[in-house]
């Protein structure tokens, strides 16, 4: 047994020096320095300390989608330099193992874990049957397998830990620090194992994933997860009051049933919800009391949706409004002297210029042909398109895009906001509607509603600043380093591979105390059998001879591999 777990440290160790090594050797170098495969030195003399670090708190803020194109629209709209001025230090490459333009969730598994993977997985190793040709193919062992992330190495280092964001909790940027499935749209079961994971605070939308069908959720599994979290001891507060009286102690704050209010619609369409400043805030204030530390990331989750929609004022508004949680973070780290504040989008969305087709006199571009448009909107375009409802007449449209964009839109406008509409079959109508108006009525250019795959830039507030041109690889490998934390050490720690310690049931009718078995008798509860223990899937629990242990870290079942992971203490717990 002793044997077979070396032999799984080495291989994940030499697993991770590959898929490293692929990504330019400054990622293996800075990864190597971090790279201690056992916890004990090799005469045996004395464990070897964890590594020193200086810094106690790492706070992460993403703003999902943009470029620093959006940081110089944002600038001229709000006249006045941004927070993130004083802190460029240096670019991002984004690319995932499938293609050269990433997604959210392969962006934040390479940033949370250190990994680069395929589109659409959430901190789980790659699919290798689809890889960029400038890659190396991934081993056959690091497929499906899922990958300690930065928020949990912090929590086995006794640090706490919290997730603010402004869609649902489950949404690929916050799932991939807590969470391990190779399809992100499967929130029902990211949902799960984040409530599983003993976060400390997590503040989003996304109320309905908690919740089973038979009580007005979108659950399948008949689970009710905001009964479990209030069994786990967490507060549960629905809106910006209750959130800002909280003093200490565990929480999930969940604002929305699906996303939150974007912050420009917040004063007229959900006027309870707390901002992104305000959630950064007290994110901060709640896990600062913990003397050991913590790990904090807050995505300015809406960001992408200005760029996916083309709306420059939905763009520069969740930008500023991000902006402001990045000065919270900021004057946070500078009271406290061991914080960092590390700031960068995990890619651009929308490919937005300033200046563009339409703006063919770009020699005498004024201020107010940039901003002059967009001073006079009041919503975004999902709050414009939610005021012309139903009512598609030429006239309503003209009326509500007047009202609350200030701007006369021409009947060429009408009729091709209503072509790429479609009666529904084409673009959602807010897409439809921020497509046309910018074009026709700013000088802000677009290139794709989809993702762009050029670099981003990176942001830095605090000691040892992070510079220079970096891999989203290498962020992960720096926040552990600077946080003293192994990332190697927490992968055999937390991810097992069942077979590498146990044998799978021969059939002979009785599960001996190293056989295991997937009990798969409640296809959504699956549950895995150890001898007489039980370890329910997706869950950190243990339950044998009726007594239940909680465990440092997750159950996680890969069905394309069949294979299951479990945290290294079970092999002690089930003798
Ligand atoms: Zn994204």
């Amino acid at each position: 047994m002793e044997i077979k777990k070396t032999d799984f440290l080495l291989t994940l160790s030499i697993i991770g020096l590959l898929l490293l090594g692929t990504v330019g050797s400054a990622v293996a170098v800075r990864s190597d320095s971090n790279h201690n495969i056992d916890i004990t030195d090799s005469a045996g003399c004395k464990p070897l300390a964890e590594p020193e670090a200086k810094i106690k708190n790492v706070i992460v803020l993403v703003p999902d989608g943009c470029s620093q194109s959006l940081e110089t629209l944002a600038r001229w709209y709000s006249g006045k330099p941004l927070e993130l001025d004083n802190m460029v230090t240096g670019t991002v490459s984004t690319y995932s193992t499938d293609s050269v333009i990433t997604d959210s969730s392969s962006a934040a598994t390479a940033f949370a874990t250190g990994y680069k993977t395929t589109n659409g997985f959430i901190s789980v190793g790659p699919s290798n049957s689809t890889v960029l040709s400038t890659l190396e193919t991934p081993p056959e062992k690091l497929q499906y397998r899922p990958l300690a992330t930065v928020l949990e190495a912090s929590k086995l280092k006794g640090k706490a830990t919290g997730l603010v964001v402004t869609v649902r909790a489950s949404h690929a940027t916050p799932a991939a620090f807590a969470a391990h499935v190779y399809e992100r749209d499967n929130e029902n079961e990211i949902m799960k194992q984040m409530v599983y994971e003993n976060i400390d605070v997590v503040f989003g939308g996304g109320s309905s994933y908690l919740v089973p069908v038979s009580e007005g959720g979108v659950r399948t599994d008949g689970e009710n997860l905001t009964k479990v979290l209030l069994d786990r001891g967490y507060q549960y507060v629905d809106d910006r009051d209750k959130v800002m009286n909280l003093t200490s102690g565990k929480v999930w704050g969940i604002f929305a049933s699906g996303h939150m209010a974007s912050d420009i619609n917040r004063p007229y369409l959900a006027p309870n919800q707390p901002s992104l400043e305000q959630m950064t805030g007290k994110a901060v204030n709640l896990l600062s009391q913990n003397k050991k530390g913590f790990f904090l990331m807050v995505e300015g989750s809406q960001v992408d949706g200005g760029g996916h929609a083309n709306d420059p004022i939905y763009s520069v508004t969740e930008f500023l409004a991000f902006d402001k949680a990045v000065k919270v973070a900021v004057d946070f780290a500078k009271k406290d002297g061991h914080t960092i504040v590390l700031v960068f989008p995990d890619h651009n969305t929308g490919g937005m210029t300033i200046g563009s087709y339409s703006d063919s006199n770009y020699m005498s571009t004024t201020v107010e042909d940039v901003i002059g448009p967009l001073k006079g909107m009041k919503l975004n375009s999902i709050g414009v398109a939610s005021k012309i409802g139903k009512n598609l007449s030429s006239e309503n449209i003209k009326t509500q895009i007047k009202t609350w964009w200030g701007i006369d839109a021409t009947d060429d406008d009408v009729t091709e906001i209503l072509k790429l509409y479609n009666n529904g079959k084409g673009f959602p109508l807010d897409y439809a509607l921020s497509e046309v108006i910018s074009r026709n009525h700013t000088v802000i250019g677009w290139t794709t509603h989809g993702h762009d795959g050029s670099d981003v830039p990176l942001w830095a507030y605090g000691p040892d600043r992070l510079t220079g041109h970096v891999d989203n690889t290498e962020i992960a490998g720096y926040i552990a380093k600077e946080m003293g934390l192994d990332l190697n050490r927490a992968n055999s720690r937390l991810f097992v591979e069942a077979d590498d310690v146990f044998s799978k049931d021969n059939g002979d009718g009785k599960l001996d105390k190293n056989e295991y078995i997937l009990d798969m008798t409640n296809s959504s509860n699956p549950v895995l059998r150890i001898g007489d223990a039980k370890l329910p899937v997706d869950e950190n629990i243990l339950v044998r001879n009726g007594i239940t242990h909680e465990l440092e870290g997750i159950v996680v079942y890969a069905p394309v591999t069949g294979k299951v992971y479990i945290p290294a203490e079970v092999i002690s717990l089930s003798k």
